[in-house]
């Protein structure tokens, strides 16, 4: 059994998580540019606004509908989605990252309400992390991606599936009746692996639905299609043939944040912990055996405090890449030396 647990419109949650007061708007989150549209938080679905659209065409939204663009922090989105991948990582032995969002959890000898523990560990990404997710489950990993997407259809559009479906769906806990019924509500193209030229394909050849797809031959679709879709509906009747990949390669990010227990006003302890921090990114450097050439440092006020909320970034580029904690952490400490005293807020 595999769950999936992937965060909901996450760079916009992650942004939330940040700005409470960003609750309940339509938000966009832009490309590294400002050049088009890479999140949306749900209100801004029910705008129209299309994943990737150009922001010079729906700008007027920001005055006709309040709309909220926001500049993509990749940053930001790396620490919470660290933070989110360690609680998901609770639900069971092992565990594949998937994307920035997306966690795939092996589920095997994990006894007990696979509902009940998925919820309870929703709860607490929500909580502790502010990024509302969804849970999938199955007994393959394009069932538990499928089931992922009927969990948060349900939540989203009510009426699409049964409501208790709503957040976490474990297929498996469903009778064969209910399954088919679901299945049969489903469009083939929301299927992991079928994309919109396969979809448009299947929709030819009168394959429409998932209940469509699941009733084929694999040893047909093979031949009249690929080993790869053959793949996808042998996974889809229940027969698990994509493994989970736990052993992710080196990161390209990595990331050392803390909050403080208090508020911090003085430029001291700052800088004693980012330098801290950066000489522990240099440990994991070395771990993983490789080096970096750039350093991004930031800090900022507790978004559930009271009064102005401040925040600085500073990114450092290194004279030639290191994974040296010494130079890491002189190069972090003279970042927030010098950008938090020249910069008043
Ligand atoms: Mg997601």
């Amino acid at each position: 059994m595999f769950a999936l647990v992937d965060g909901n419109n996450f760079y916009c949650s992650a942004e939330r998580a940040m700005r409470p007061s960003l609750q309940g708007r339509p938000l966009i989150v832009l490309s590294s540019n400002d050049g088009c549209a890479i999140a949306r938080s749900n209100e801004a679905k029910d705008l129209g606004i299309k994943m990737g659209a150009p922001w010079f065409e729906i700008r007027h939204l920001e005055n006709s509908a309040g709309l909220v663009a926001l500049s993509a922090n990749f940053p930001l989105y790396a620490d919470i989605s660290d933070r989110m991948m360690t609680l998901a990582a609770g639900l069971g032995p092992t565990q594949e990252l998937y994307s920035i969002d997306e966690s795939f959890v092996g589920l095997h000898g994990v006894r007990g309400d696979l509902i009940r523990r998925s919820r309870i560990i929703r709860q607490r990404i929500l909580q502790w992390t502010g990024i509302p997710c969804c849970v999938g489950i199955g007994s393959s990993k394009t069932r538990a991606k499928l089931a992922n997407a009927i969990a948060k259809s349900a939540e989203r559009k009510p009426g699409s599936y049964p409501e208790e479906l709503s957040q976490v769906c474990n297929l498996e806990a469903l009778p064969a009746s209910d399954q088919d019924a679901i299945f049969a509500a489903t469009d083939v193209t929301e299927v992991w692996g079928v994309g919109r030229r396969i979809g448009a394909q299947l929709h030819d050849a009168g394959v429409n639905t998932v209940l469509d797809l699941i009733r084929l031959d694999p040893a047909m679709v093979k031949k009249r299609w690929s080993v790869v879709l053959e793949r996808t509906v042998r996974e889809l009747q229940g027969v698990s043939c994509i493994e989970l990949d736990d052993a992710p390669g080196p990161k390209q990010q990595i990331a050392v944040t803390r909050s403080f227990g208090k508020t911090v006003n003085t430029v001291g302890p700052l800088v004693e912990a980012v330098s801290e921090f950066a000489s522990r990114a240099g440990e994991k450097l070395r771990k993983q055996g490789c080096q970096t050439s750039q350093m991004l440092v930031f800090m900022h006020t507790s978004p559930f405090r009271q009064g102005p909320q401040l925040s600085r970034s500073v990114t450092v580029n290194l004279r030639r890449p290191t994974a040296d904690s010494r130079q890491l952490a002189d190069a972090a400490a003279q970042a927030v030396a010098t950008r938090v005293r020249h910069q008043p807020p």
